[in-house]
């Protein structure tokens, strides 16, 4: 008998994108003994899943990022990338910053397309790459401004398309809406979770570091929460079934009305 077919309901099957094992970092102090930021992290992320880190300020929850996105080796301890150990930068691997880092030299068009520029990607492609990219997340018609033209809340997508025109498997958010006033963050926030929730965006995992417990419970699956100094994960929340991020939760609506 043939067997069923899947149910388009049942989520593609989920794939162990990252394992940190006993990861520590020290940084070295001339004056002072090391400063342990970071002491045995062991998590794992898969696809599917957007997971929120939270701690305090210098608990770790940066140098982690670096880690996992290749720029910085850690002191012990390692990184997995599907399946091979991380030794620097991966395909695959995106960030958005807080501070944005965008070259203010450069149009829209242009930042976007220098993630692709490094991959040796031609000419044609990238232009139609990042047009697609900055279409996607709503900056349609600003390719050619500069990131001096652009408000907080826009110069944040800018960041965003270029990290998203590469199709990262995964994509590291280090506070990304920190440096945006409230309005601006929660519009960002609600255009990114429905671009995710209707799998448009060309990824398949979010680390997501946040200062903000609110936001963590509106984006996330699963939630970890970094002890103060040295960085170990000392929590893991999961957010409950019926998720806030689904807009036609009923009691969700309740609750933002
Ligand atoms: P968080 O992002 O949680 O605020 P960070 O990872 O940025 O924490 O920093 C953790 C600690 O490590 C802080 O005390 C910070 O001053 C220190 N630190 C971060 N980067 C360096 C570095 N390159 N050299 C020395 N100390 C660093
Ligand atoms: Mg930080």
């Amino acid at each position: 008998m043939p067997s069923a077919p899947p149910s388009p309901h049942t989520p593609p099957e989920s794939e162990t994108l990252v394992r940190i094992i006993d990861c520590k970092q020290a940084y070295h102090k001339e004056s002072a003994t090391d400063l342990v930021v970071l002491d045995n992290v062991n998590l794992t992320l898969h696809s599917g899943e957007i997971v929120g880190l939270l701690g305090r300020s210098g608990s770790g929850k940066s140098t982690l990022l670096r880690i996992i996105a290749g720029l910085l080796t850690p002191t012990s301890g390692e990184v997995i990338w599907k399946g091979k150990k991380l030794t620097g930068p991966a395909a695959g691997i995106a960030m958005v910053f807080q501070s944005f880092a965008l070259f203010p030299w450069l149009t829209v068009q242009k930042n976007v397309e220098l993630g692709l520029e490094a991959k040796g990607v031609p000419a044609a492609e990238r232009e139609d790459l990042a047009e697609r990219a900055i279409d996607l997340i709503g900056l349609g018609g600003y390719e050619n401004a500069y990131p001096k033209e652009l408000s907080g809340g826009m110069r944040q997508r800018v960041g965003l398309a270029r990290a998203l025109v590469v199709h990262p498997d995964l994509l590291l958010m280090d506070e990304p809406f920190s440096a945006l006033d409230v309005l601006t963050a929660e519009n960002l926030r609600t255009d990114l979770v429905e671009l995710w929730s209707e799998r448009k965006l060309p990824i398949k995992s979010i680390l997501l570091v946040t200062h903000n417990i609110e936001e963590a419970v509106l984006m996330c699956d699963r939630i970890l929460i970094f002890s103060s100094n040295p960085g170990r994960v000392a929590h893991e929340l999961s957010v409950p079934f019926d998720h806030p991020r689904n807009r036609e939760d009923a009691a969700f609506r309740q609750f933002v009305d």
